[in-house]
Order: C-alpha cells, then structure tokens, then sequence
C-alpha cells in the first residue's frame, strides 16, 4: 500500500463530487468563508462530535456538558475583552483594493501595527503583484454585530459568538452549584462560532462560521500545570484514537510573545495540511482571568470557597479547544488512500467505523423485483440504529467503488442464491473478504462487528 497525498484541489473536488462538503449559497456563486456540510459531511461531522463528547465528558466523571445561546448579553464580550481586542491587523492594496490580513502578508507573527507598516513597506500585493501600494494596517474586529429586537441602536447591540467559551464562564457559577462538582471539574460544550475572518479561505481552514468543540477545565491555581499537561496529552491520544496519522501531527509550544495576554502557557496541536503545519487544536492555561473578569463586570462572586483546605480562590482555567471542520478536514486527507487491486487503481477512505458516515450499504444485485423486495426486508432490518445506505443503480463493482470513497466498512449484496439460502454476502473495506451471513443473524453480526 502506497500512501497518496491529495492536493487541494483534489481535496476539494472530491469532497463536492462525494457529498460532503458544498460552498454555502453555490447557485448563487457562494459566499466566501461559508460552507456547507453534504449528506456524508453531515454524518461525520455529527460522529466526529459524538466521539468527542463520549471521550471527553462520558469517560471524564467530573466533566458535564452544557449548551449555551449563541447571542449573550453584550457586556459578557466586553468583559471578556473581545470588544476592545478580538482584532486582526488589516491592510488594503490602494491599486486594486483587495484586502488583506497585515501580518499574513508581512510575513511577520504579530498584531504590532508599527512593526507592521515597516515590514509591508517593501512586500508587493498578493493580488496585483504592485510594491508599495499598502495603506497603513489597522485594526478590525471580528465580531458579527447584530441587534437584538426591532430597534437597530447602540443599547440593542450584541455579536454572534466568537467562541462558545464566553456562555461556559457565565454558567459556571450555576454548573457548580447544580451539580454540586468540587475542583477539579470540567464544562463542555459543542456549538456554532462565528468570525468574520479578513481573508478566509483554505478552503473549511478558515472559515467565517464553523463548529467548535470546547471544554473549560476549572483547577486549582497550584495545580493548573499539572492538568495543562494532562489535557494536553489526552487531546493528542484522542486525535491518534479517531485515525489521524502520528506522523501529521505535532506539538507548537507557544513563546511568550505568541501567547494571549492573559495565558500562562499555550500550545497548538498542530496538523499538516497541504499548506503546511497549521493549527488543528488550541490548549491555554488561561489562568483566573475569565473568571477575574466576569466577577468584576458582573459583581457576582465566582470565587470558590475549598471545604477541605478553608481556602478561597478564582480559579484557573485549562482549555482544550478544536473546531469541527479543521478536523474533517484532517480526517477526510489523512483517510484518502489508494491502491491497485488487479490492475486497477481503488480509492478507499480509511475513515474508523466510529467515524464511517455510511456504517453498511445494502446492495442487491439486480433490480428484479424478488431481490429488490428482499433487499428492502434486509434493509429494514439492519436499519434504525445507525447510517445504512440503500442502492441498487449500476453495476456491483461501481456501487462496491463509490461506497468504498465515502469510506463504508460493510457491504451487503443480495444475491439470486439469498433466495434460495436465506443468506448474504458481507464484504469488509479495507480486506475486501467476503463473508456469507444468515439474514437471521445479520443484525448481530454487523453489531459485533461495528464495535469491534
Ligand atoms: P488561528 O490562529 O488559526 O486564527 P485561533 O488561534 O484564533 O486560530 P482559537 O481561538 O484558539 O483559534 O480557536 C480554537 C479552535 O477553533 C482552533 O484551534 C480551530 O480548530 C478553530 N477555529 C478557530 N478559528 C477558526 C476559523 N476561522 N475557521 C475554522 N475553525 C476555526
């Protein structure tokens, strides 16, 4: 077996024509940064996020999940400093007036706009290839603004979240309480963010709307290196478990001038995508400040009081965090494979059966309507608890060959002898074995062989 690396391009293109990725609003020639996820994408997407919520909350005792809305209160983004310094340094080409974001252009790692100006002096424009066409960068907020009731003015004012991390910290108080959790402890929560990115792009790289996945681990100040280690040990474990390839991932520590303010330490779980190491994952230690903050605008006291020790304290933050969409990304470029099987090149997504959108496909092998009603029957069968595919259009190797793009791991043929024997054939993925399995015990033998 010969490892394959897809191209953009290719990624692109093969994640429209299999159907899981689509640009959002495409009949209408798109809207840059918006994608949407197609009837596989939606299936992975939705098992990428039930992997983690089992791995993260269900195997942790003293983590819950919570679900918060994705407009808050407006002071909640100015205590968290999002309003004042959720920016990116932008730049215009005054020749063809693209837009760009400073420090991309620049080359350089930083938001400092002096630094910035000097080093865009002498860089052309990406666009029109023109030097020293750049006006001075300046700061742009992220935030989508948006109103909240009939009246557009400044009081109505609010944003879509930029991070699902801001709801966490203003519950934490009633987490606790309610489910009466002693530190450590830990808050999850999977939902929609928003960014209105300078240049996205990467295609679901950089998006403007994309899916988030975070947990907010509440520690002991003296104890907030020990769990920064452990949660970022256990993020990388449970990159390897869903299928990543070791190889593509590594650790980029962060040096204290690549760290947010307020973080002690921060590390990206970084992947390598076809434009190289970029970030798949985000752990900080991000000390007492949210907590600090949100106490402070809010007046509520989110102190914590230790029974055991009579110590009262803020407490620290670890958070793990990764968006849903960087990680597909990953998983559909470390899943591409190819090989040849008699003379013939076979594409094969090596996707895990936790992760397969489709888990079987039920193929008859003609469309008489003996096999059909049949097929239908064992269809029904099987179905209900998981995604099974229906197919009986084309030839059995070319539905053996689309099922095996989108990555399922079984597929059932009827065939004119299951009439007779009252049994099917189960041909595995990645060995390609056929297997004859009574329609009797077909249910249980998928099962067993699923959460193998
Ligand atoms: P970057 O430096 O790439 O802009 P970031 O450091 O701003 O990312 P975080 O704020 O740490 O990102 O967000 C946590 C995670 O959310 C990231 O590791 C990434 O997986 C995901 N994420 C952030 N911004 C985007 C985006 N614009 N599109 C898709 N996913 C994103």
């Amino acid at each position: 077996m010969r490892e394959k690396t897809l191209s953009m391009e290719e990624l692109v293109s093969l994640a429209k024509r299999r159907g899981f990725i689509f640009q959002a609003s495409e009949i209408y020639g798109g809207i840059s940064g918006f994608w949407d996820l197609g009837p596989y994408g939606v299936e992975l997407a939705n098992n990428i996020k039930q992997s983690w919520w089992k791995y993260f909350v269900y195997s942790n005792f003293n983590v819950v999940g919570l679900d918060t809305t994705i407009i808050q209160h407006s002071k909640l983004w100015k205590a968290s400093g999002h309003v004042d310094t959720f920016v990116d340094p932008m730049v215009d080409c005054k020749s063809c007036k693209h837009r760009f974001r400073a420090d991309h252009v620049a080359g350089i790692n930083s938001a400092n706009l002096a630094k910035l100006d000097k080093a865009l002096k002498n860089k052309s424009c990406p666009n029109c290839g023109k030097v020293g066409t750049f006006t001075s960068p300046h700061h742009f907020n992220m935030m989508f603004k948006t109103y909240v009731g009939p009246i557009e003015d400044g009081a109505n004012q609010t944003y879509l979240r930029p991070e699902t991390a801001g709801g966490i910290f203003a519950q934490y108080e009633l987490v606790r309480e309610t489910t009466r959790k002693k530190l450590p402890f830990g808050i999850a929560q999977i939902g929609k963010a928003f960014r209105n990115e300078i240049t996205p792009g990467d295609f679901i790289f950089r998006l403007r709307e994309f899916i988030q996945m975070e947990l907010e681990a509440f520690v002991h100040p003296k104890e907030a290196d020990k769990w920064y280690k452990f949660w970022k040990e256990y993020c990388m474990n449970w990159l390897l478990d869903i299928g990543l390839k070791k190889e593509h991932l590594r650790l980029h520590d962060h040096r204290p001038e690549e760290r947010a303010h307020y973080a002690a330490a921060s590390t990206d779980i970084q992947y390598r995508y076809p434009f190289g190491f970029k970030e798949l994952y985000g752990i900080a230690n991000r000390t007492d400040y949210d907590l600090s903050v949100h106490q402070k605008e809010s007046g509520k006291d989110l102190s914590y009081f230790d029974e055991e020790t009579k110590e009262q304290f803020i407490p620290y933050i670890i958070e793990p965090s990764v968006g849903v969409e960087r990680l597909l990304m990953a998983l559909l470029l470390d899943g591409y494979d190819e090989e040849e099987v008699k003379g013939e090149k076979r594409i094969v997504m090596r996707f895990t059966k936790q992760l397969a959108p489709v888990k079987v496909a039920v193929l008859p092998l003609s469309k008489k309507p003996e096999l059909s009603t049949l097929a239908r029957n064992v269809f029904k069968k099987i179905s209900g608890e998981y995604n099974v595919e229906y197919d009986e259009t084309q030839s059995i190797g070319r539905r053996y060959r689309r099922q095996d793009e989108i990555g399922t791991p079984y597929c059932v043929t009827i065939d004119f002898e299951s009439l007779e024997d009252k049994a099917v054939t189960v041909r595995e993925r990645d060995s390609m074995k056929q297997e004859r399995i009574k329609i009797e015990e077909l249910k249980q033998h998928l099962l067993k062989e699923l959460n193998h």
